[in-house]
């Protein structure tokens, strides 16, 4: 069970010397027990107390990575029940499922459509994060190549291995070890043999039941066997028992700290319709699962489960921003119009697609306003005259401007006479008050 503040409490050194960067021991160690706070901020605190709180404040859900290097994903640490108490940690990952038994045509195929998953979406990289290998051709050397194959196509990629034949495993992590593949398969009849196999190579391993006293009885044994990075499948089917079996594990593992349930949850979603598919996968989004399983990533299809993950995955305390700096956009030279905005993702996106629409080569700053639109920047002070002159005189990309013209927006007409004042030298423009009128405005001032 968590520690509740008090008893944290009791294990900190009670010198109140703010090194952690809270006022009292009490105030830190409440943020301890929210888990807004990590206990390696305090420098006094015992090694003894350390590990004791370390084990209390690890997430309730274990993490673990899938996948290798720089583009591993991570799965589980999850604190919450809802999003909206906290932003919810680290988003599912979608594995593109193929059969070994379809020909390497389809397999290099679907780990291609993989490979070249990734889309930009407000400023982020979105993606298929891992393919799965589906053992159906009861060959084991057949589907070891087919590993080998995914991996060498995609080699970003998580791998999953869909296989509950436990030497056509122990052939394919052969072929594919250093990749630290997931074995998506230990069940009642394979258990022993799986998890040696995973134990022995570092790996997850995504145990298989049928609903949840099974599979929470197979991950005791896993466990048992010595592999504690575990992922359950419960075997939930329809939309129904997704949401149900997930919010059991979820809410067990959360709210009564079940260590048996602790683990990722990973959700089969393959349907023969496309559609339904993507409704499935949807569901078993939005309702805790970490890695769900699809058979088709069409674009139509990759761009609404993204989306969806996304908005759920990001932090609704925090808005979405980009960073600041001076975007050059269409190539521009010196003398080329300086316009000026703030950092929230949608302002940016949508004042950076008018200006390409304008086709005149432009610089926009984008300023700092912690992700704030205009007018709410200026109406909380941080998109001033005082604060922009400063970015201007101060901040990094302004050297490669030789014309001293700023363009604000329209909204903070207001501010065009202050901002004179403060910036001497340079002509302030006030531009139009809605992005859309940024072509007509940029093209007549080209004219
Ligand atoms: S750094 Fe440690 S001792 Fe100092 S106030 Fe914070 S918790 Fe207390």
């Amino acid at each position: 069970m968590a520690m509740t503040g008090v008893e944290i409490f009791k294990l900190l050194p009670k010198t109140n010397c703010k090194k952690c960067g809270f006022p009292t021991c009490l105030a830190f160690a409440m943020k301890l027990a929210q888990r807004q706070a990590d206990i390696s901020a305090c420098p006094d605190v015992s090694e003894e107390a350390k590990a004791t709180l370390g084990e209390a404040s690890a997430p309730p859900i274990r993490g673990m990575k899938l996948g290798v290097g720089e583009k591993a994903t991570k799965m589980g640490e999850e604190n919450v029940l809802f999003r909206h108490e906290k932003r919810f940690v680290n988003p599912c990952v979608f594995a593109l499922n193929v059969p070994d038994s379809a020909g390497d045509d389809i397999v290099l195929t679907r780990a291609r459509e993989v490979a070249e998953s990734e889309i930009d979406r407000v400023g982020q990289k979105l993606r298929v994060e891992a393919i799965s290998i589906e053992f159906a051709s009861g060959d084991a050397a057949r589907y070891a190549a087919a590993v080998k194959l995914a991996a060498d196509t995609a080699p970003d990629a998580g791998l999953v291995l869909n296989c509950t034949d436990a030497s056509a495993a122990k052939a394919a992590v052969q072929a594919v070890a250093a990749r630290k593949p997931l074995l998506y398969g230990a069940t009642a009849e394979n258990m022993e043999a799986m998890a040696a196999l995973a134990k022995e190579n570092g790996l997850i391993l995504a145990v298989r039941g049928q609903g949840l006293d099974e599979v929470t009885d197979l991950t005791a044994k896993a466990k048992a066997a010595g592999v504690n990075d575990l992922v359950m499948d419960g075997g939930a089917k329809t939309a129904r028992e997704i949401i149900e079996q997930n919010t059991q594990v979820r809410r067990s593992a959360i709210k009564k700290g079940d260590k048996a349930v602790g683990f990722p949850i990973m959700t089969n979603c393959i349907r023969e319709d496309s559609m339904l598919e993507a409704t499935v996968a949807a569901v078993a989004v939005a309702k805790y699962s970490s890695i769900i399983l699809i058979s088709q990533a069409e674009r139509w299809k990759n761009l609404a489960l993204f989306t969806l993950r996304q908005n759920l995955y990001t932090d609704p305390q925090v808005p979405m921003q980009v960073p600041q700096k001076v975007y050059e956009i269409a190539d521009p030279t010196p003398d080329s119009p300086l316009m000026i905005t703030t950092n929230f993702s949608l302002t940016y996106f949508i004042v950076a697609g008018e200006v390409e629409n304008s086709k005149v080569p432009a610089r926009l700053a984008v300023m700092d306003c912690e992700g704030l639109s205009v007018l709410t920047a200026w109406a909380a002070g941080k998109f001033t005259a005082n604060k922009i002159a400063q970015y201007i005189t101060e901040g990094e990309g302004f050297d490669k401007v030789s014309k001293k013209e700023l363009i604000i927006p329209g909204q903070v007409a207001i501010l065009s006479g202050a901002l004179e004042d403060k910036l001497p030298g340079w002509k302030i423009t006030v531009g139009p008050r809605e992005a859309n009128g940024i072509p007509a405005f940029l093209k007549g001032r080209a004219a």
